[in-house]
């Protein structure tokens, strides 16, 4: 059973200026609940969606591999120690190996430098029948680049593209590039975890706590923190500017880890759900030659049997 509420709670209207300071990454609208209940209930609640998600996901996995018409792109951007990690473990718990893959996306390389600044995503992007999880995408190139200017010092453009209209013109690109996907029957799901600085705060000296999570902790993190309200801005621009009906954003409320690997888990099983696929139909004569093949198979067991009491 689908939450299907939650498809439309989340997601930004196309149009819709976004400003991040109004919404609760706490998922407000649910204090009531929490006040009700106690976080402890709330938490065993979302975990038994989650659970039913998961084994929903599985199924609608199986039609969309068997349709094999569509593929999901899924897309997490986020700032550091937001879950990225903990949502792709979770969502892909529950499907078959075959038909998903994650790609994480770092400092681009040379080779990568050398061309369009989509072409490494586009050499990544699933294939019909497949979810495909971008752990950070090509919206870096308007948020890290965008806080930090000087890396498009690095990307070798020709000279007069690195004016104002830059940004302007990549929220362009990036919205015609999506609107050729979904036209090509790979779906856009795309999501921000929206998490309080405070909270970055808590999770990050919890690495430092925790001698078994250091590894986690990166030297960026500080400096890159450090840039918070230069990100808040350049992710309020991007998600106001790309979320468009073909490709919209989600901004989930990521101060709960239960609550934002339930509602991702959530939208991604109705989504796919929606698309109301079935199992491809058996014409009349490929049903002939089952049942044809099923009268083989039958009476190999009779002449086996026959030819061990002969022998
Ligand atoms: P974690 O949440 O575990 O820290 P992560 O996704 O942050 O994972 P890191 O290896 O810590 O992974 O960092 C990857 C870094 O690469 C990020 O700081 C990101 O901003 C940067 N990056 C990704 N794409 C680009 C890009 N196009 N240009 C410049 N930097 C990029
Ligand atoms: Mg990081």
């Amino acid at each position: 059973m689908i939450q299907k509420s939650f498809l439309n709670k989340f997601v930004v209207k196309p149009g819709k200026e976004v400003h991040l300071r109004d919404l609760d990454p706490g998922w407000a609208s649910h204090k009531d609940l929490l006040d009700k209940f106690g976080e402890e209930r709330v938490m065993k609640l979302a975990k038994k969606i989650l659970k039913r998600n998961l084994e929903n996901l599985a199924e609608a996995q199986n039609l969309l591999w068997a349709s094999d018409t569509y593929g999901v792109l899924v897309i997490l951007q986020a700032m550091d120690a937001a879950g990225k990690d903990g949502i792709i473990r979770h969502v892909m718990s529950g499907l078959n190996p075959q038909a998903c893959q994650v790609h994480n996306f770092k400092k681009p390389t040379n080779d990568e430098l050398d061309h369009n600044f989509l072409w490494r995503y586009m050499k990544n992007l699933p294939q019909r029948g497949r979810i495909g999880i971008f752990n950070r995408s090509y919206y870096e190139d308007v948020l890290v680049v965008k806080v930090h200017p000087e890396y498009l010092d690095t990307q070798k453009l020709p000279p007069g593209i690195k004016g104002e209209n830059i940004w302007r013109h990549r929220y362009s690109d990036i919205n015609h590039f999506e609107k050729h996907l979904t036209r090509n029957g790979i779906i856009v799901l795309k999501f921000y975890l929206h998490m309080s600085k405070e909270e970055q705060r808590k999770r990050l000296l919890a690495r430092l706590n925790n001698p078994a999570k250091h590894w986690k902790f990166s030297d960026s993190d500080l400096p890159e923190r450090a840039y918070w309200d230069d990100y808040m801005k350049a992710y309020e621009d991007a998600l106001t500017a790309t979320s468009t009906e073909w490709a919209p954003w989600y901004i989930i409320p990521s101060n709960h880890k239960w609550a934002s690997r339930t509602l991702v888990a959530d939208i991604l099983t109705g989504t796919i759900c929606n698309l109301g696929l079935e199992f491809p139909k058996i014409t009349a004569d490929r049903k002939k030659r089952l049942e044809a093949a099923r009268i083989q198979l039958e009476n190999e067991v009779e002449d086996l049997a026959e030819g061990t009491m002969t022998a």
